[in-house]
């Protein structure tokens, strides 16, 4: 088994997580079984409990697991199947140890960050190791070289890299090169530092993975080379992308990033035939068609917030062969305005999950006016109980129906609290979360979109469609097109008159990727096109 340990200099947001995830691409391609990993040096247990102001999206995997946002760019960039042992937090790392200790499991011995934290952190490994038969394991290590509480995990991977040696274990630094503009140069210094405190620690990086904004010249990489210990063709140059995160891996593979890997950790592989990824970047640089889609929700100032959304709507219209441009909507400019003025240019509407009271009402605007004006809909999760919620009020004649997140006194409850929620007390990882099984309804347009009976997907959520209010809602003919295998939960709604209008309390979003778009973002997209009359370019 390879090992290839990911870290990062300089600056956070460096794209250290797509850089791990292209580089996952570009050997599975070689026709080899990449696993990756993610190390987080925070003391939360998971990042299901940080808001997104913090944090981003929190990224739900099929065991539940709610975990960095980077691992949806590994499931998006390969074809892994991640769990829990896929993202190990410094909080993880502690609660074992401090539970060992009262176990008495370490017999007596004074429990230290090395050798009882640094084994925990590499009994990971291994563990990810013996459960995906992975031949390459890429770890990459959250944070920036120099964070204190970064340093248990850099001594734990030069510990781990020596014990295996040399031709099984290499490390890739991703640096900043930075353009400064009043001397007209890019800058090396930072990156120089940046790799000497890894040297420090015992670490030599074998590869440089240079972000920048500007080519890095021959000299540079001369410079870069010598002054970090680093062979020449080993400094890799990774300019910002012109259009596309999924020009990664490509832009990677120009500069040979794989082939070195392989050839340092004597792997015999052929060269990864890269052209069905080439076709999704064609069909994302220049589409045949076009369609601008509203994304209205209450972090949409926020890069990472609905991160996976984003990324399911890219697809969906990669499957249409159309480009599309999303506009990021504020609920409470909605609220403010009305819907009519911030929605009329988009050709489909797309209420992504969330919690708390906050920009509520402007939501349940949008969702009215894409109704009643047959713009498509598409709801995730909140943008079910937000569908729910506005046809309770002004189709069903609810007054004040709402959900109890927001209004625990409505006297229309028509969303509540999941049975299993109401004696829930502690926060973390407490959610109906994971993969579960819906059963699809014959007939409906989106069991036609799946082309499947059954189907499973991913939740994170407290509230759940009230039952009590089905056969009302049923007469007035909004659709339950998809349930729980038991008929208990309501999973997916959607009104058959309307030219699209879905929405599922599960999110899709968390298992679409480029070559693999989500059917319900598939059929959204070719929706809002069809709506557009968008003419080919
Ligand atoms: N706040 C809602 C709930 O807990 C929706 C959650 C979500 O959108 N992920 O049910």
């Amino acid at each position: 088994m390879k090992y290839i340990f990911v870290t990062g200099g300089v600056v956070s947001s460096l794209g250290k997580g797509l850089t791990a995830a292209a580089l996952g691409t570009l050997l599975e391609n070689r026709g080899l079984k990449v696993a990756l990993q993610k190390f987080d040096p925070y003391l939360n247990v998971d990042p299901g409990t940080m808001s997104p102001y913090q944090h981003g999206e929190v990224y739900v995997l099929d065991d539940g697991a709610e975990t960095d946002l980077d691992l949806g760019h590994y499931e998006r960039f390969t074809n892994c199947k991640l769990s829990r042992l896929n993202n190990l937090t410094s909080g993880q790392v502690y609660q074992t140890v401090l539970n060992n200790e009262r176990e008495g499991k370490y017999l007596g011995k004074t429990v230290q960050v090395i050798p009882h934290v640094t084994n925990e952190i590499q009994n990971r490994i291994q563990v990810l190791g013996e459960y995906t038969k992975a031949d390459v394991i890429i770890t990459e290590i959250g944070g920036t070289t120099g964070d204190i509480e970064g340093l248990p995990f850099l001594e734990a991977i030069r510990e781990f890299a020596l014990e295996v040696g040399p031709q099984n274990a290499l490390f890739l630094h991703v640096t900043y090169v930075p353009f400064i503009k009043a001397a007209g140069e890019l800058k090396t210094k930072p990156t120089q530092q940046s790799v000497a405190k890894l040297r420090e620690i015992g670490i030599a990086p074998n590869i440089l993975v240079c972000r920048c904004e500007r080519p890095l010249d021959k000299e540079l990489r001369q410079k870069i080379s010598l002054f970090c210990n680093v062979p020449y063709e080993a400094v890799i140059e990774e300019k910002d992308v012109d259009h596309s995160i999924y020009e990664v891996p490509l832009m990677l593979q120009r500069e040979r990033v794989d082939e070195l890997v392989c050839r340092q950790l004597h792997l015999d592989t052929p060269q990864p035939n890269m052209a069905h990824w080439q076709e999704i970047i064609r069909k994302i640089i220049a589409p045949q068609h076009r369609v601008r889609i509203g994304v209205v929700g209450k972090y949409v100032e926020l890069q990472d917030a609905y991160k996976s959304v984003y990324e399911a709507i890219i697809h969906g219209g990669v499957a249409n062969d159309c480009g599309v441009e999303i506009e990021k909507l504020d609920a409470e400019d909605i609220e403010r305005d009305g819907a009519e003025k911030h929605l009329k240019s988009v050709a489909g509407v797309l209420v992504p999950g969330g919690f708390g009271e906050r920009g509520i009402e402007g939501k349940i605007m949008a969702a009215r006016y894409a109704r009643e004006n047959g713009v498509p809909y598409l709801g995730l999760c909140l943008g079910m109980q937000i569908a729910t919620i506005e046809f309770a009020r002004n189709v069903l004649k609810l007054a004040h129906a709402h959900s109890t997140e927001f209004a625990p006194d409505t006297p229309h409850p028509v969303i509540a609290m999941l049975d299993e929620q109401t004696r829930v007390t502690r926060k973390g990882g407490t959610m109906r979360l994971g993969a579960q099984p819906c059963q699809l309804t014959v007939g409906t347009r989106t069991a036609r979109l799946y082309g499947a009976f059954v189907v499973k997907e991913r939740h994170r959520h407290r509230y759940e469609f009230n039952n009590a209010y089905r056969e009302q809602f049923a007469q007035a003919e909004f659709v339950f097109s998809g349930l729980t295998p038991d008929s208990k939960l309501v999973e997916i709604i959607e009104l058959p008159k309307h030219p699209f209008y879905i929405a599922s309390q599960f999110h899709p979003e968390f298992q679409s990727k480029p070559h693999q778009p989500h059917p319900l973002f598939t059929g959204f997209i070719a929706a809002a096109h069809a709506r557009s009359h968008a003419k080919p370019l």
